[in-house]
């Protein structure tokens, strides 16, 4: 499955949950907020578990068609 992945760095709060689910795909930068690495990292339920488990849901995925998958309205 196609998916981009935004994050909302300004309000991570770095808790590095995203990069221990998915680590192909996010890592930690060295103000201690997530980055996307690689788009294409880590499997898409990975990424997608790894999106789920951010506390405060600032991790965007959406489809091809720009459609919202994660998190939904
Ligand atoms: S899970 Fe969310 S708050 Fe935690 S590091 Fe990743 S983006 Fe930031």
């Amino acid at each position: 499955m196609y998916m981009k992945i935004e994050i909302d760095q300004e309000n991570c709060i770095g808790c590095g949950s995203c990069s221990a689910l998915a680590p192909e795909t996010f890592a930690m930068n060295d103000d201690g907020k997530a980055e996307v690495k690689n788009q294409e990292g880590s499997s898409d339920e990975d990424t997608l578990e790894a999106a789920k488990s951010c506390p405060v849901s600032v991790i965007h995925l959406t489809n091809e068609e720009d459609k919202k998958i994660y998190p939904e309205d």
